[in-house]
């Protein structure tokens, strides 16, 4: 019986909100308590999607996310996929609407998303402590000690949902990584990750403010090649938009190791070398021979003349390359201020993959972003919250019966 026990979630960011909500539903005399430092749960949420909230993502494969446990992060995401989320939340009354993949809920708000939450809790009369840090949590003879700045209390079991470090505006600060370490947990180095990229010399520097089509990429610590196709943003110190955020985290990963990232753009990238050549050579021979007059229908003025700020190309291949394989190296990624993930985290080795529970330490648990598992840009990255976060609270709150 789990008359008396308490159960603890550190966090009631998406993953804790879930695991609170899937802990209370399995085990109803359980006392759930959700603790976050925030006056209101969910902070984050409300900034997701542009504020419209990508929840999920129809398109799934372990490609989509990277941990150091690929297969294991696999099994959990299986536990909880994204029928089952889709479904969570119409039960909640989120309809879902999906363009290519990508799926938002019908009334296009965040805000929506972080009431069904919050209705939810209530209705399962969980108990919420907000505007309450944690300091500490610490292993008693039965259960653990947490301390806040409420006081000391104890729990039977623990559900650390602090996330990562990414926008610590919205609350999660890294604090849930020294809790781990100091529980014997191994932290692989945090980085930010889906984040806007600072280059050397920023060679489109005059430009910033355009937005176009182009294929960035990058190579992986292991050699692997990764590109993206889509709306690129120039920014005052370098490259930003959907494409450069799905290759950040490789790049953030090499200059975490001391290395010196490239990144190659392609500013044209529908269009094929034959194609390019019968344009350009159209254009020349009518007698127009400045880049502007050649490329004005194809790319922005200001864009063109960062291109071709030099001698203008002496051939169709010249081009060719000034538009189709321009190398920029990366001296940084603008930080986890400007981070949508955080890549690493407490290692995702030493937990159970069956039950989201702590190796080290029974009645231990971790969701979300704290581990070391991060998405691609599209509703992958609170398709981990929500499938960690229902197998953590699912199986505490068993283990509690
Ligand atoms: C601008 C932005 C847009 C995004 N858009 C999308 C999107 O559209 N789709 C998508 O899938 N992902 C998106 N993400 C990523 C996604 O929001 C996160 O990966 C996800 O919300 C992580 O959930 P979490 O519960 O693990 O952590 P968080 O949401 O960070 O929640 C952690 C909570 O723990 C609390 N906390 C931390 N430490 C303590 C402590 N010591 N004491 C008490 N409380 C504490 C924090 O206050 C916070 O509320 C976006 C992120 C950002 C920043």
């Amino acid at each position: 019986m789990s008359v008396g026990k308490t159960l603890i979630v550190v966090g009631a960011g998406a993953s804790g909100c879930m695991a609170a909500i899937a802990a209370a539903r399995e085990n109803p005399k359980l006392r759930v308590v959700l603790i976050d430092g925030n006056d209101q749960i969910g902070r984050k949420i409300l900034a997701t999607g542009n504020g419209r909230c990508n929840y999920t993502n129809e398109h799934q494969h372990p490609s989509c996310y990277h941990s150091d446990d690929p297969d294991g992060m696999w099994g959990v995401y299986q536990q909880f996929p994204v029928e089952e989320t889709i479904g969570f939340f119409e039960s909640l009354g989120i309809l879902p609407v999906e363009r290519n993949g990508y799926v938002y809920p019908m009334s296009n708000q965040a805000a929506s998303v972080r009431r069904a939450l919050e209705l939810e809790l209530q209705r399962l009369e969980v108990t919420l402590k907000l505007n309450c840090r944690v300091k500490g949590i610490a292993c008693a003879e039965q259960g653990f000690v947490v301390t806040t700045t409420e006081g000391e209390l104890r729990a039977d079991a623990c559900i650390l949902t602090t996330g990562g470090k990414a926008a610590p505006n919205t609350g999660s600060d890294g604090s849930g990584f020294s809790f781990g370490e100091r529980l014997g947990h191994t932290l692989i180095r945090p980085y930010p990750s889906l984040v806007p990229l600072g280059c050397i010399k920023h060679p489109f520097k005059e430009a910033a403010g355009v937005r176009v089509q182009a294929r960035v990429s990058t190579q992986t610590m292991d050699g692997k090649d990764c590109s993206d196709v889509g709306e690129l943003q120039i920014t005052k110190q370098g490259i930003s938009g959907i494409p450069v955020f799905q290759i950040s985290g490789a790049v953030a990963e090499a200059l975490a190791m001391g290395n010196k990232p490239m990144v190659s753009i392609d500013f044209l990238p529908t269009m094929e070398r034959s194609a390019f050549h019968g344009f350009v050579e159209g254009r020349l021979a009518l007698g127009y021979t400045k880049p502007e007059e050649v490329f004005f229908g194809c790319l922005p003025k200001a864009l063109i003349d960062c291109v071709f700020s030099g001698d203008a190309p002496t051939s169709v291949d010249g081009y060719w390359q000034a538009l189709h394989e321009i190398t920029v190296g990366i001296s940084q990624t603008m930080g986890f201020g400007a981070a949508q993930t955080t890549g690493g985290g407490i290692s995702m080795k030493e937990i159970s993959c069956e039950t989201m529970e702590s190796r080290i330490h029974q009645g231990l648990y971790f969701a979300g972003e704290v581990l070391h598992v991060d998405g691609i840009c599209g509703g992958y990255n609170l398709q981990w919250a929500w499938s960690s976060g229902y197998v953590a609270g699912s199986h505490a709150a068993k283990e509690l019966l």
